[in-house]
């Protein structure tokens, strides 16, 4: 699979100005364009946001410095690198440019090969920058997201399923008697367990926003916007019986032949009308009821589901 081209933003109230640099660049990126601040703001909201600005410094209205700041605050687009273009290129508007958060900024009339070239440079750094902030997210062993990045998506999960009143599923998942697997096949054979485990799991994420996680050693989660009790209930049976079906050899295992999981479902549910919430409701205990679920199913026997409806009322 090749890489979609680089996505470049031009913004430049001068359309002329426009032009020569989508010369410059159309063969071989997908180009953008803006002729106000505004109208690049917009662009930069929409999703997949463009990998690199090339912007005006003097524009009416919004010019391109107080874009640059707000893109910067933004954390949606403060990571798209800003190279300013502009046409009065003293030592203090590059210093300014430089301080509202530009990464370079080269003077008009363009010179095609200059410009191209620093392009370049910042969209290599941009996609290094990119790919080890992924690592950062991601769990070393079995290639899904980390604990780090589920506490992030939860969080930002949870103020959206408050904004929205939406519901917002949580599934905590562990492995029956792992270490007695571990004992019997190795701990290399453990964590081959392990990476089918969570691969399996990972293939039953469906929608774009639900979130799989290893949470810690032998213990999953997985995160479903959108889901209400029911919803979470029914997919936390699916996940459990595809482990199941996987029918990985557990010769130690006191619950079945093969391995299995034990899981604590829950769901946030909020009335349609908008109330004072209590101060006890938190992603933090949704976390807390989805881990006493799945305490509760490993007490009835493991290989099983145990839930709990979670609302504002049995939050209090
Ligand atoms: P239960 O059914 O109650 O969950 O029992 P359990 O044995 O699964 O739970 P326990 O917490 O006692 O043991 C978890 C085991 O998981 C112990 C630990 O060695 C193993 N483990 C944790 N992380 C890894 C890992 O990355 N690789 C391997 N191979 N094993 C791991
Ligand atoms: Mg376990
Ligand atoms: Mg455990």
């Amino acid at each position: 699979m090749t890489a979609p081209p680089p996505r470049l933003l031009i913004v430049d109230d001068q359309p002329i100005n426009i032009q020569s640099l989508h010369q410059i660049f159309q063969a071989d990126h997908t180009v953008l364009a803006a002729t106000s601040a505004a109208q690049a703001l917009a662009l930069c909201q929409r999703q997949p946001p463009p990998d690199l600005i090339l912007l005006d410094i003097i524009m009416p209205e919004m010019d391109g410095l107080a874009l640059c700041r707000l893109l910067k605050a933004d954390a949606l687009t403060a990571d798209i690198p800003i190279i300013f273009v502009t046409a009065q290129s003293s030592s203090e508007e590059e210093s300014a440019a430089l301080e509202a958060g530009g990464v370079d900024f080269i003077s008009k009339p363009v010179n095609p090969a200059v410009v191209r070239a620093r392009v370049k440079t910042h969209l290599t750094l941009k996609a290094q920058s990119d790919f080890l902030r992924s690592l950062a997210f991601m769990d070393g062993l079995t290639g899904v997201a980390n604990r780090r990045r589920f506490n992030e998506a939860l969080d930002s999960a949870w103020r959206h399923s408050l904004r929205q009143r939406e519901s917002l599923g949580l599934v905590m998942m562990d492995i029956d008697h792992f270490k007695r697997y571990n004992d019997h096949y190795g701990h290399q054979q453990g964590d081959t367990c392990l990476q089918a485990v969570a691969q399996t799991l990972q293939q039953h994420m469906q929608r774009p926003y639900d979130l799989l996680a290893r949470y810690g050693g032998e213990e999953f989660v997985c995160l479903l916007p959108g889901c209400n009790h029911q919803a979470t209930l029914d997919k936390a049976e699916q996940l459990r019986r595809a482990i199941a079906d996987l029918a990985l050899p557990h010769a130690q295992s006191p619950t079945a032949s093969h391995v299995t999981l034990s899981l604590g479902a829950v769901a946030l549910e909020l009335d349609a009308t908008p109330s004072e919430l209590p101060p006890s409701l938190t992603a933090q205990a949704l976390l807390q009821q989805a881990d006493t679920a799945l305490y509760t199913a490993k007490n009835q026997g493991r290989n099983q589901v145990a839930s709990k409806v979670f609302s504002p009322a049995a939050a209090q």
